[in-house]
């Protein structure tokens, strides 16, 4: 019969060098995650949009390509496994990342995830922009994130929102993202 995992004893969770990483025998089962980003808008930039390019007249002002969706799923991974954000594993001051197609970065965090022994369950996706509505580029985007993470499109969901023209998002300067994930232990 299997163990009951004990919660009240978190410490052997981690690996015995103290870096706060999981060690695999006693992993949970379960991990979950979220993520928030933000990038301002600005006129004559593209809008990258979960690996979908939407026609529109303002794109981000970002390092990247400034996919605010992909960089909160990015963070949701990385959360969910206790692993920091995008931002120490990508540093925006660096010249590798200039410019880089965000779909490259969730690439490599889906290897940080495999490497540490789980796999998506599911991701839920909220993107929040006043315009344009997002609605007729949902269907592709949940392919392409599909796509990358190499998971049955049934475990990704994109949803897209406004803010009734309040706020910065409302004001049409920026986009936000709020991303969620479920992980599994794939190995023992
Ligand atoms: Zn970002």
């Amino acid at each position: 019969m299997k163990k009951p995992e004990n919660i009240m004893t978190p410490a052997k969770e981690h690996d015995s060098a103290g870096s706060g990483e999981i060690a695999a025998a006693s992993a949970p089962q379960y991990r979950i995650g979220n993520g928030y980003d933000v990038h301002a808008l600005a006129k004559g930039l593209p809008l990258i949009v979960c690996g979908v390019e939407i026609e529109h007249s303002k794109g981000c002002i970002a390092h990247s390509d400034g996919d605010t969706p992909l960089h909160a799923l990015c963070d949701a991974l990385l959360g969910a496994l206790a692993l920091g954000d995008i931002g120490k594993h990508f540093p925006d001051k660096s010249e590798e990342y200039r410019g880089i197609d965000s779909k490259i970065l969730l690439t490599k965090v889906c290897e940080m995830v495999k490497d540490r022994g789980y796999r998506l369950v599911n991701a839920d996706i909220t993107i929040i922009l006043q315009s344009p509505r997002l609605s007729p580029y949902t269907d592709r985007m949940r392919q392409t994130v599909a796509g990358v993470l190499n998971c049955d499109l049934s475990r990704i969901s994109v949803k897209a929102t406004t803010t009734e023209h309040l706020g910065f998002t409302g004001r049409e300067e920026g986009i936000s993202a709020f991303a969620t994930v479920l992980l599994e232990r794939s190995s023992a």
